[in-house]
């Protein structure tokens, strides 16, 4: 048998076309038909409204194709691996958070071993029990990193991905050794490695799956011819991988912006310490789970599409943290029982500072949300609503939008002035042309 190497299609334009049909299914599973994703003029395609949405009006629930919450952040918030809730309860997030990064007083041993107390839940604060969360499950490989809000989280995230990166016993990586030499560096350079790592396990345990539901077709046919079966195996690869490549814009060693602190005679130099970053995590990621079927997804040029798209897309994962409400709700209580409350939950708040705030915090990739274009008056924003407690985006119209319409977002700071728009948006690889630069520059 000849053995041609083959290599994925890694232009996102190219298959502009034949996304259709993917975004239209896309677009029926989600069940928000108020809009369609089409072909523009000027940069590839964009979504566009199907029907009339008024001030405020929800225009779209986009859930993730995969997600991560950032490695700083994990301290500050217990959330599920899977659909990015708050879990467990309030004194678990509040004892953890204290516990981890040895805040309160060093002097006072007393309070240090209550925020022991706490993330154990073996202290009540009082009123918690108005914030209720789900309790945490654990990772059914045994890793001790990733917990879920449910069983049935657990076991999607185990499916997706997760049984390929867990550092845990029940591990299906290589070698968990390998795998956690991967994470280290992650951790230490780039954590977005993380990110592609999980697109790339997502991508390899969907083909598995599609090839034993074909394998399954087959014996009941029994027409087994090799060359057949190595073009099927390919073309299920594609179709595992396609979600992805709608994402695709550039390779992350060209799209990265320079930083501050490297001068432009460097930059050649910048973009190949870039590439040499990305290619040392790839051969740790290779050690870890490569899969000799899905040879072409370990490409650097592939690692590299994956980073960037990561990079170049509008991709903030933000879920609200209950711990603020709570301190709210008890700063709303009536003055005498505020008094007597305060006495037990004030050193707690005192402790986290400014920080009792800080939300969940990560970075996803939304297929929908990503084909909006950028414009500096647009007519949507993602927001989150009281009721978004999860990793969805949510797009809301910030003005009216008629049918037929294009929906836009902006990607940065809209407020800012021209020339600091289009250095931010240089980023982004485009010169926005939207009615209100177009106005501003004459
Ligand atoms: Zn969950
Ligand atoms: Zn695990
Ligand atoms: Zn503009």
């Amino acid at each position: 048998m000849v053995k041609t190497r083959r290599r994925l299609m890694i232009d996102g334009e190219d298959e502009a076309a034949t996304g259709d049909e993917y975004f239209d299914e896309l677009i029926a599973s989600k069940q928000s038909d108020g809009i369609q994703v089409k072909p523009t003029n000027d940069y590839g395609k964009g979504v566009y409204a199907d029907m009339d949405f008024k001030e405020g009006d929800l225009v779209l629930k986009d859930q993730m194709l995969v997600g991560m919450q950032h490695s700083s952040n994990k301290i500050d918030c217990l959330v599920c691996g899977c659909c990015f809730s708050f879990i467990g309860s309030i004194e678990i997030q509040i004892g953890r958070k204290l516990y981890l990064q040895g805040l309160g007083s060093p002097k006072d041993v007393c309070f240090n071993e209550k925020s022991e107390l706490l993330m154990h839940e073996k202290l009540e604060l009082p009123y918690s029990k108005k914030f209720p969360l789900p309790g945490v499950i654990n990772c059914p490989g045994g890793c001790k990193e990733v917990y879920y809000c449910s069983k049935s989280c657990a076991q999607a995230d185990w499916e997706f991905s997760h049984s390929l990166l867990c550092t845990g016993e029940g591990s299906k990586s290589l070698s968990q050794k390998a795998l956690s030499k991967f994470i280290q560096h992650a951790n230490e350079t780039n954590d977005i490695f993380l990110l592609a790592a999980k697109a790339i396990s997502c991508t390899i345990l969907k083909y598995r799956k599609l090839k034993t539901t074909c394998d399954k077709e087959k014996d009941k046919k029994k027409n087994h011819i090799s060359d057949v079966l190595g073009n099927r195996n390919f073309s299920l690869l594609l179709k595992s991988w396609k979600p992805l490549l709608m994402g695709y814009k550039r390779r992350w060693w060209d799209c990265i912006a320079l930083p501050d602190d490297v001068d432009v005679s460097d930059e050649d130099s910048f973009r190949m310490q870039i590439k040499q970053l990305a290619f040392e995590s790839l051969e740790l990621l290779k050690a870890a789970i490569l899969d000799e079927e899905c040879l072409p997804l370990f490409s650097l040029e592939i690692y590299g599409h994956i980073i960037g798209m990561f990079e170049l897309n509008n991709l903030d994962l933000v879920v609200a943290t209950p711990v603020e409400d709570y301190f709210l709700y008890i700063d709303d209580l009536p003055e005498a029982e505020k008094k007597e409350i305060n006495e037990i939950t004030q050193p707690f708040l005192d402790a986290l500072g400014e920080d009792y705030s800080v939300c969940c915090q990560g970075t996803a990739f939304f297929p929908l949300q990503s084909c909006m274009n950028h414009s500096c008056c647009p007519n949507a924003k993602a927001f989150k609503r009281d009721e978004d407690r999860d990793g969805q985006a949510t797009i809301l119209a910030c003005k009216p939008i008629k049918r037929g319409e294009e929906i836009t977002i902006s990607y940065i700071d809209e407020e800012l002035e021209l020339e600091e728009r289009r250095a931010l948006l240089a980023d982004y690889g485009f010169i926005c042309k939207c009615p209100r630069c177009v106005e501003e520059e004459a």
